[in-house]
């Protein structure tokens, strides 16, 4: 944006920025005809050009008349964009797993992941966002939670993350059909800027996609589970429990106090009576702390007559001294849980030599900026993270 001098030789403030890609449809309504006093089809023109044409300025807004342009770029509106600062992809093309520089410099880490679809059908294709840079919660086996909290992302940069990905999708002829909120950062810590998020990419006026074809995963903030409830969205959720009683929960989720086992599953409850959609508990198996038959069983017991879904993520090791169990662990903690009475499932592992590890990107790529401070750093795609294993998200 350009200052002019001011008559009086002072230099005039550039106008606060503000964000179109944060506007719901109504809220872009208001803004076109009780603000600017256009008509409201201008609201869906912009519509379009962000979310089906995937804009990253005003003026690449089509059928815009110039001074709606020229008034919108005076009055500070923008559209936000993510910046790739890394890539990693995997050899099979599946996972990619991008940095992205949000503004002020913000890196987060999205990962798109693929599953081809049958006989030669369009692939589904599921974008992982962050929703938080760094994280409060300090899971010890987790490359975000170490490296601790740094801000809360706007819902309008959680979207940006998507619309990356569509723009990368689109020129294959592809589209992106999931989001999930499994990448850095607890949604529910940022509650409003995430359920604004997911307004904006379930309206059939902004994104699209059927609520349903979204997933929150929580570390267990109950109340923000019961909000979620409330909201009236078919989103899906998932809870990460990673074990079934609370002295061992608490010593993997140090935050985890307020929030018993217990509690969490009568929260799962209550989520699927007023949604009626089922939860899903997440289980990262960590070798010789959580991968026990007998805490298979005890789960068991837990969760029995909840109709859950248990998700068997064997871990993907960061820098921690945690370990993933043996192909061999993971299948006989699978069946130990089968037998208790439990559907569950081991995640697919995809991109196994990527660092598909939400945090681990960041967290590489910083190393390499202390390692070669004369390099260009992350933002250089030579500059790229050695790879790492994949938690396979
Ligand atoms: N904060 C939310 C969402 C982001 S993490 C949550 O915790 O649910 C998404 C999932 O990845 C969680 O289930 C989390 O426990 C899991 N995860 C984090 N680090 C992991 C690792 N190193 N290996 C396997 N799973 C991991
Ligand atoms: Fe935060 Fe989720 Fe990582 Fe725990 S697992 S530190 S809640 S991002």
């Amino acid at each position: 944006m350009t200052t002019e001098p001011a008559p009086d030789g002072q230099q005039q403030a550039p106008a606060p920025q503000r964000s179109l890609l944060r506007l719901l449809p109504a809220e872009m309504e208001e803004l076109v005809v009780a603000r600017l006093g256009e008509p409201r089809y201008r609201a869906d023109q912009i519509l379009h050009g962000l979310y089906r044409g995937f804009a990253t300025k005003v003026d690449d807004i089509s059928g815009l008349p110039a001074a709606l342009r020229a008034r919108l770029d005076a009055d500070g509106y923008l559209v936000d964009v993510a910046e790739e600062a890394a890539c990693s992809r995997s050899d099979d093309g599946l996972t990619t797993k991008l940095l992205l520089r949000l503004a002020g410099g913000t890196l987060v880490e999205s990962v798109l992941m693929q599953y081809p679809g049958a006989g030669g059908s369009h692939p589904r294709s599921t974008v992982c966002v962050s929703t938080q840079a760094g994280c409060a919660m300090g899971c010890v086996f987790c490359a975000t939670g170490q490296m601790g909290f740094e801000r809360n992302l706007q819902a309008e940069e959680i979207v940006a993350q998507v619309i990356h990905f569509a723009r990368l999708l689109r020129e294959r002829g592809e589209h992106v059909t999931n989001v999930v909120f499994m990448g850095m950062g607890e949604p529910l810590a940022n509650y409003s800027e995430t359920i604004r998020a997911v307004r904006l990419l379930t309206d059939q006026r902004a994104f699209g996609l059927a609520q349903r074809s979204v997933t929150i995963s929580t570390v267990g903030v109950i109340r923000g589970i019961d909000r979620l409830a409330e909201e009236g969205l078919q989103a899906g959720l998932a809870i990460s429990l990673h074990a079934p009683n609370d002295a061992l929960r608490q010593k993997l989720i140090p935050t985890a106090a307020p929030h018993s086992v217990r509690d969490l599953v009568s929260a799962a409850r209550r989520y699927f009576r007023k949604t009626g959609r089922r939860v899903t508990f997440e289980y990262a198996l960590i070798e010789g702390v959580n991968d026990m038959p007998e805490l298979a069983g005890e789960l068991g017991r837990v969760l029995r007559d909840t109709g859950a879904h248990v998700n068997l993520i064997p871990l993907n090791p960061t820098a921690g001294p945690f370990r993933r169990p043996s192909r061999e662990r993971v299948l006989t903690f699978e069946r130990a849980l089968r037998a208790a009475g439990v559907n569950c499932t081991v995640r697919v592992e995809r991109g196994a030599e990527i660092a598909a590890a939400c945090g681990q990107l960041r967290t590489a790529a910083a190393a390499a900026v202390r390692k070669a401070p004369s390099a260009r750093g992350p933002e250089s795609p030579s500059g790229a993270p050695s790879p790492a294993p994949s938690r396979g998200r």
